[in-house]
């Protein structure tokens, strides 16, 4: 169903700082691209909120009835410690930690950053290109570049000459710089600097002997700059135009910019409709970061094993409470207001239970058509999900007003009040129900009083090698049976 004829949604364009009316370019078509992670460690929170948030927006669109490819990239090269080119391959640098091959690395924790997601019920993207598929790409990008005047070669590696750029584009445009501050505020270069100017950019390092991550090009040896891996995929899969570039905050500068400087330079063209960024996620009201140890990740969170909160919480939890959040908003993550949304997550699953089962009369007490037009007014302003929450207690409210017998509702405003619920609960905002597979742990203790009972069975019995075989397949499982005095208990690694 084509749903966006009747609906007009909104975005906040990063470009403009306002809120536009959404037009794609093809119509009934939407193509997006977003940053995906750096696969040298653990995906954590904050990572999963971006993504979740983007999952959430791709979600609303399909809804919507759009055909949408969606673009995520995998960074498996090029990504320095330093913003400013310095440092080493973060990839590398893991590999050589480890003692390992920088494949093995990027295979690690894009195994990692592919459950997770999945823990969180996101979907898969359409296309989730890597960049080291990408390199001849992103060489035949920086030729044209070259040609076009804005990059220049010295000693192997190539810039981007940023001055060059600015005399005819205007580099600062998204995130609000002026070059002449940048300037200002930026060192001198030193004699061993090979750029022209410090604003300048990398396209191309020239690989020095003991860099293990490196590829042939007309420049020697060397391997891409980190910018320049999302200009060669979105366009590739996306065209020189298209609808949407998102991705965190923090990756407007300089990333972004590099981006559309990179593009204009290349094509001509302006690459991107409308930026979104999503924001921050902080932990106890402070930035989370690794070297402090304010920082958790996703699996402490669900298996409660940290010092930072009271319990354990179920994905399903862990997004409805990102979604109570607008995506544009820092989002604080705590004990209470995990509690919080727990409660009001159990509060919204019980009422959807209840739906299923909830008689019908001759009238409605709730309007539940304007309701629906209201579940969608907030979606298309900017995706606002707490609106959208809100209308869905709204919803939850008349339910139990329903089910204790003070409200009526005729079959067909209940049969509609279902299906709105159903799109925007478990299709649009993504929220697995109790039942689904995240929320395994009753029947986890369902299974464990089963075994543990024919265990003991066994053991009355004196049927030693079957009580010993439940007991070490259970260990290889990654599951311990404690025997105490009050009985049998279990613990997970
Ligand atoms: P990275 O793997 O560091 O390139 O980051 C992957 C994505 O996660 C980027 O879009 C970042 O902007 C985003 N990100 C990093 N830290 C946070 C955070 N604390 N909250 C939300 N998003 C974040
Ligand atoms: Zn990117």
């Amino acid at each position: 169903m084509q749903l966006y004829k009747n609906q007009t949604l909104s975005v906040h364009n990063s470009l403009s700082g306002k809120k536009e009316v959404f037009e794609p370019i093809n119509e009934g078509h939407v193509g997006m691209y977003v940053c995906g992670p750096t696969v040298y460690s653990n995906v954590h929170l904050g990572n999963c909120r971006t993504f979740m948030s983007f999952d959430m927006i791709f979600r609303y669109f399909r809804h919507l009835g759009y055909k949408v490819r969606y673009v995520r990239n995998i960074t498996d090269a090029g990504h320095l410690e330093d913003d400013a080119d310095d440092g080493e391959d973060k990839i590398a640098k893991k590999a050589k930690l480890e003692q390992i091959e920088p494949m093995e690395v990027v295979q690690r924790y894009t195994v990692d950053f592919h459950n997770t997601l999945q823990k969180f019920n996101l979907l898969p993207p359409s296309i989730e290109p890597t960049a080291t598929g990408h390199i001849i790409e992103q060489i035949e990008i920086i030729k044209e570049i070259i040609d076009k005047g804005y990059a220049y070669e010295v000693n192997g590696s190539v810039y981007f000459d940023v001055l060059k750029f600015n005399e005819t584009h205007d580099y600062g445009k998204l995130s609000g710089r002026k070059l002449e501050d940048m300037i200002a505020n930026t060192r001198e270069l030193t004699a061993q600097d090979e750029k022209r100017n410090p604003q300048d950019f990398a396209l191309w390092k020239k690989a020095e002997p003991q860099h293990i991550m490196r590829w042939p090009s007309p420049w020697g040896d060397g391997f891409p700059g980190w910018h320049l891996e999302c200009t060669a995929m979105s366009t590739k899969y996306l065209g020189d135009h298209f609808d949407i570039h998102g991705g965190g905050m923090d990756l407007k500068f300089p990333h972004h910019e590099c981006e559309i400087a990179q593009a204009e330079a290349s094509s001509g063209q302006t690459p991107v409709k409308y930026w979104l960024h999503a924001n921050m996620l902080t932990l106890n009201g402070k930035k989370m970061s690794k070297s402090t140890g304010n920082n958790i990740y996703p699996s402490e969170i669900i298996s409660g094993e940290n010092d930072i909160l009271s319990k354990a919480y179920t994905p399903a939890v862990v997004r409805f409470f990102m979604m109570q959040a607008h995506y544009t908003s820092i989002l604080d993550l705590s004990d209470e207001a995990l509690q919080a949304s727990e409660k009001g997550y159990h509060r919204l699953m019980d009422a959807m239970d209840c739906l299923e089962t909830l008689g019908t009369g001759n009238n409605s007490d709730f309007d539940v058509k304007t309701w629906k037009q209201q579940c969608y007014d907030a979606m298309n302003d900017d995706f606002n999900t707490p609106i959208l929450i809100a209308n869905l207690f709204e919803a939850v409210k008349h339910i139990n007003l329903t089910k204790e017998g003070k409200e009526q509702i005729t079959e067909g405003d209940k049969a509609l009040l279902q299906s709105t619920m159903h799109s925007f609960v478990y299709d649009v905002l993504g929220i697995e129900g109790k039942k689904n597979g995240n929320d395994n742990s009753n029947l986890l203790d369902g299974v464990m009083d089963l075994l543990i009972g024919l265990r003991n069975e066994a053991r009355a019995n004196k049927d030693f090698a079957t009580s010993d075989k439940i007991r070490d397949e259970l260990t290889a499982l990654g599951i311990q049976l404690k025997d105490g005095k009050d009985g049998t208990t279990f613990s997970t690694n």
